[in-house]
């Protein structure tokens, strides 16, 4: 394991070290190190079942991993730590394919539920910023609606709210325009664009590679649970080096 010196976590948001992930038999992460600087856009690719959305998991501490350590803005989490991990998730918004809202919530209640009920912020202040956020989405006329009413593009900008209702310091993707229809797809990625321009950190798996060339500071194309090429969008796109990158690029 590669220690961690100050300096190193105070620059990286995320700061990911020789992480290793099993389920059973299977070694699904086989050494990630990767480090994510504040404001920083990183879209990560590769084929299904290369280890992606595992590799966000365990970032939001939604799994543990059994070798390596992870850092989060400046916390520390070494291998299975459920009040760690617990607290991490607070801090780590993120945001998956399937919007999951809760049906039987306004979208407003939707977008207040958790910093009322976990950070027991007061009722008045809660919905302010549930309007400002879901303004930001541009659904600000939403805030009285069942999610049932909505499409697919605003459900999934309201789950957009509704993380970042929390303030985490860094937000994570998950194929979020994958069960979209393609009209839908652009109003969703706009939205990601808009805060990536107001500095958000990103961490984002997608297929849209259009929006990864565009937005992205760096790729990371995972490959059979490692981090197999990582670069620019210019590395990565126009000067792929290796025969999978190519391949998947193909
Ligand atoms: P990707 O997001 O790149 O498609 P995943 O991280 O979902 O890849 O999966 C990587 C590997 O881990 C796959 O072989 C998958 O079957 C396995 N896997 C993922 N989640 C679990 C789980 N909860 N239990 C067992 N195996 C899992
Ligand atoms: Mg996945």
């Amino acid at each position: 394991m590669t220690d961690i010196t100050p300096d190193e976590t105070a620059f990286a948001v995320v700061d990911i070290r020789g992480l290793h992930k099993r389920f059973g038999d299977n070694e699904v992460l086989k050494g990630i190190d990767l480090q994510i600087k504040r404001q920083e856009v990183v879209c990560i690719l590769g084929k299904s079942g290369s280890g992606k959305s595992t590799l966000l998991r365990c970032i939001n501490g939604l799994e543990s991993f059994e070798e390596g350590a992870l850092t989060v803005d400046g916390q520390v989490i070494r291998q299975h730590d459920p009040a760690a991990m617990r607290e991490l998730r607070q801090n780590v918004g993120m945001i998956f394919q399937s919007f999951n809202l809760f049906p039987h919530l306004t979208v407003g209640k939707n977008v207040m539920l958790a910093p009322t009920l976990v950070k027991k912020m007061p009722r008045e202040q809660a919905e302010r910023a549930a309007r400002a956020l879901l303004k930001r989405v541009g659904l600000e006329e939403k805030f009285a609606t069942w999610p049932g009413n909505l499409s697919g593009g605003q459900q999934q900008r309201v789950a957009i709210a509704r993380s970042l209702a929390m303030n985490p310091e860094v937000l994570l993707c998950d194929e979020i325009t994958s069960a979209l229809d393609p009209e839908l797809v652009g109003e969703v990625l706009q939205v990601i664009e808009g805060l990536a321009t107001d500095g958000m950190t990103i961490i984002m798996v997608t297929h849209e590679m259009g929006f990864a060339r565009k937005v992205a500071d760096r790729i990371v194309f995972m490959h059979q649970g490692r981090v197999h090429e990582m670069g620019t969008p210019e590395d990565i796109f126009d000067n792929p080096r290796t025969a999978e990158l190519k391949q998947f690029l193909a």
